[in-house]
C-alpha cells in the first residue's frame, strides 16, 4: 500500500493539494525523525484561547496542548512579550529586576526549603541539569525512571526515557520501576511502586553503582496517566530519601496549575521534592523552563561550577513567565482547572455506561486518561480502538492524543481555559468517535 509520510493511501486521497505538498516538504527538509499528529495532519495557522484554527477557518477545540496553557496566544502573554522585546533583551550576565522579581514570584508558589531556581530553555534542558546537581550532590549516578518514563531529549535524559522507542539502550545506571497503575495493580499499586523503588536502589548498589535520584513525572504522563490517589507516591519517595536519593520531581507536565487541586503536581502526594524541573506552560509558549531547588543542595553545584545559559532567564522569556502567573491567579485558571476537570471526568465517567470500551477513566484536574480496552475482564488494550478515536475527535473538531506503552489511553489535556461548554463540546465528541466504532 503506498504511503504518504506514515499515512495510507486512503488517507493521502482525502489530502488536499497544499497538504501534500507540505507533507512532502517536510520530509524533504526537516528529514526523517518528525511524527505528524493525526491521519489528517492539522494545517494549524491560527490560534486563540481554547481553538486552533486550521488553513480552510475551520476551528478545533484544543483539549491536548500543554504549552499554551492559558490559552494560545493570550493577549497577556503577548503584550508582555511585545514589551519586552521593545526595550531589551540579553541574558543572565547582568543585573536586571525582571528575573528577580518573576523568580521570587515564582518561588513563592513553592512549599518552604524550595528556595532557588535556575533557569533553562527546555524541560529536557532542566532535567539534565537537576541530575547533574545531585549527582554532585550525592557523588552517586544512579537514577531511577518509571518503565515507559518521558524526561527529554538531551543525551543522558533521552536514555532515561525508554517511550521514545524500544532503539533506546537505558544506561547501566539506570533502573527502571512500574509506575503506580491502580487501574491494573489496584489499591496496592502505591505499595507496589514503593517495593520497586526500594528493590531498584538495592540493586544499583549490589551492582556497585551509588544511587543520585529517583526522577518522576507526577502524573506518569507517558506511562499512561496515573493519577491518584493522592499520596499514593509518598512511601516511594520516603525511601529514596532516607537511602539517600534526591527526588527530582519533573513537573514539565503536571505543573502550573494542571492538577486542579495545588500549582504543582508532587503537592498532591504530600512530598517534597529536593528538586523540581519545569517547563513547557511556564512561557505560555515562549521557551521558558527551569529547576526549583533546595538551596543546600544547589551549593555545592554552584561552588565548583559556574552556570550560564545563553537564553535560559533571558528578560522576554522572564516577562512571559511573569505573565502565565499574574493570569493564572487573576483568571482563577487553578480553581477551574479543579472545577472543569472535575466535571469532565464526570461526564467521560457518565460515557463509560454506554461505552464498554471504556475500561477505566482517571485523572486530576485537566489531565485525564481514559483507557480503552477491548475487554473489561481481561482488560486487553484496545489500541486500534483509541487510534481510532483520536481521528474520529479530530474530524468532530475536537483535538487530543494517546498515551502509555500500546497508545491506548486518550490523553485529553484541556487548556485550563477551558468553560463548561467546551467541556460538553468534548464529550459530546467523545461520545461519538466512540459511538462510530460501534
Ligand atoms: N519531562 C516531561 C514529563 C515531558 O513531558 C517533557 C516534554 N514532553 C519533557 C520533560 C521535556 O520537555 P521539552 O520538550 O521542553 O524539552
Amino acid at each position: 500500500m503506498t504511503m504518504i509520510n506514515g499515512f495510507s493511501a486512503a488517507d493521502a486521497e482525502r489530502l488536499s493539494e497544499k497538504e501534500r505538498s507540505l507533507i512532502a516538504r517536510r520530509e524533504r527538509l526537516l528529514g526523517p525523525a518528525y511524527r505528524l499528529f493525526y491521519e489528517r495532519p492539522l494545517h494549524a495557522v491560527r490560534g486563540e484561547g481554547v481553538w486552533l484554527y486550521d488553513a480552510q477557518g475551520r476551528r478545533y477545540l484544543d483539549a491536548y496542548n500543554n504549552v499554551a496553557s492559558i490559552g494560545h496566544c493570550h493577549p497577556r502573554v503577548v503584550q508582555a512579550i511585545a514589551s519586552q522585546a521593545a526595550v531589551l533583551n540579553t541574558h543572565t550576565r547582568y543585573l536586571q529586576e525582571g528575573i528577580l522579581d518573576y523568580a521570587e514570584q515564582l518561588l513563592a508558589t513553592f512549599p518552604a526549603g524550595l528556595e532557588q531556581v535556575m533557569f533553562t530553555c527546555t524541560g529536557s534542558e532542566a532535567n539534565d541539569l537537576a541530575l547533574r546537581i545531585a549527582r554532585h550532590y550525592t557523588g552517586g549516578t544512579g537514577v531511577i525512571i518509571t518503565r515507559f518514563a518521558y524526561h527529554g531529549v538531551t543525551g543522558d535524559i533521552s536514555a532515561l526515557s525508554p517511550s521514545l522507542g524500544a532503539s533506546i539502550q537505558l544506561p547501566g545506571h539506570a533502573r527502571c520501576v512500574h509506575a503506580p497503575d491502580v487501574y491494573r495493580l489496584g489499591p496496592e499499586a502505591g505499595k507496589l511502586f514503593a517495593e520497586d523503588v526500594r528493590a531498584a536502589i538495592a540493586d544499583l548498589r549490589a551492582h556497585g553503582i551509588k544511587p543520585a535520584a529517583l526522577l518522576i513525572d507526577g502524573i506518569f504522563a507517558s506511562d499512561g496517566i496515573f493519577a491518584g490517589p493522592e499520596g499514593c507516591i509518598a512511601e516511594a519517595v520516603a525511601i529514596a530519601q532516607s537511602e539517600g536519593l534526591l527526588y527530582i520531581a519533573d513537573e514539565v507536565q503536571c505543573g502550573f496549575a494542571r492538577t486542579g487541586s495545588h500549582m504543582w503536581g508532587f503537592q498532591r502526594h504530600g512530598v517534597q521534592p529536593d528538586l523540581v524541573s519545569l517547563g513547557k506552560p511556564m512561557g505560555n509558549g515562549q521557551p521558558i523552563a527551569g529547576v526549583v531547588a533546595r538551596p543546600e543542595v544547589l551549593e555545592p553545584f554552584g561552588r565548583s561550577m559556574r552556570y550560564f545559559n545563553t537564553f535560559g532567564g533571558n528578560p522576554v522569556s522572564c516577562a512571559a513567565g511573569q505573565a502565565v502567573l499574574d493570569v493564572i491567579r487573576d483568571e482563577g485558571l487553578q480553581q477551574r482547572s479543579a472545577q472543569i476537570g472535575d466535571y469532565l471526568l464526570a461526564g467521560i465517567r457518565q460515557l463509560s455506561q454506554r461505552h464498554d470500551l471504556i475500561g477505566d477513566v482517571r485523572g486530576a484536574g485537566m489531565f485525564i486518561g481514559v483507557e480503552l480496552v477491548s475487554d473489561r475482564a481481561s482488560k486487553a488494550p484496545a489500541a486500534e480502538q483509541a487510534k481510532r478515536v483520536v481521528n474520529g475527535m479530530r474530524e468532530r473538531g475536537v483535538l487530543i492524543s494517546a498515551a502509555g506503552p500500546l497508545e491506548n489511553i486518550l490523553k485529553i489535556r484541556p487548556l485550563l481555559a477551558f468553560e463548561q461548554s467546551h467541556a460538553d463540546l468534548l464529550i459530546t465528541a467523545l461520545d461519538e468517535a466512540l459511538q462510530a466504532l460501534a
